[in-house]
């Protein structure tokens, strides 16, 4: 997609995309699915949020982040000034439920992390968030684990990287989760608004640094999601 592409033109081919996994049978996940929960939200957003794959109610629904956890992500949405169906994208690393809610297994990740980086590429927001540990570990290529990954924005592909957790974290953890989100949110927002500039040549020992490079001593070439 190049930089020109219309609304409309990212619209029909995020639709045309959609499609395509509606029959998608690569992985196993296609097994025990009721709908593929392809993502949602506006083609050409600013933000595009990362989930780990649908739930019981999305896979009933065929919509991300419904329930309780969707309501708890529209509230932090609305507290910047931004909607799910205005200048905000929502997907999943796999687009069909793991049974249980179980962890996707790297066999699903592969078969599936195209239909993410087509929505990446199409949607090509200014800012990626990540929610949970297992988007976020997965997208930084890290180990790290998201409670100290979070609280940064990450320079991530040219745009920025923002790991939070996972709302359902906030819904059972403690007030301080909740509170970190909103910190992180905050991030979101200073991206979105242009306060947050990405500069490709800023490394971490610069002074009074912004942004950080991703956690990882691979080459953003080798980055597991684009390979
Ligand atoms: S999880 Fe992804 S790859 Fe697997 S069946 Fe669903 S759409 Fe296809």
């Amino acid at each position: 997609m190049t930089a020109q592409a219309t609304k409309q033109e990212r619209a029909s081919q995020l639709e045309v995309l959609a499609t395509e996994a509606a029959a998608c049978t690569a992985c196993e996940l296609a097994d025990s699915r009721t709908n593929v929960v392809f993502g949602y939200g506006d083609p050409d957003a600013d933000l595009m949020i990362v989930g780990e794959g649908p739930g019981q109610r999305e896979d009933e629904q065929g919509l991300p982040f419904v329930g309780r956890s969707g309501q708890l992500l529209d509230q932090l949405l609305d507290e910047i000034d931004l909607r799910r169906e205005d200048n905000v994208y929502i997907g999943n690393v796999v687009k069909c439920r793991p049974p249980g809610n179980r962890d996707p297994r790297q066999t699903e990740i592969d078969s599936c992390k195209d239909y993410l980086r087509q929505q990446l590429r199409l949607v090509d927001p200014k800012v990626v968030v990540t929610l949970g540990n297992f988007s976020s570990k997965l997208l930084l290529r890290t180990e790290t684990g998201i409670t100290r990954l979070r609280g940064r924005a990450f320079q991530w592909w040219g745009r920025f990287l923002v790991p939070t957790f996972h709302p359902a974290a906030a819904l059972r953890g403690s007030a301080s989760v909740l509170a970190d989100m909103r910190t992180d949110f905050q991030l979101v927002a200073d991206v979105v608004a242009g306060r947050l500039v990405y500069e490709p040549a800023q490394d971490a020992s610069g002074s009074e640094p912004t942004a950080q490079s991703p956690p990882t001593d691979e080459p953003a070439s080798q980055m597991g999601l684009f390979s």
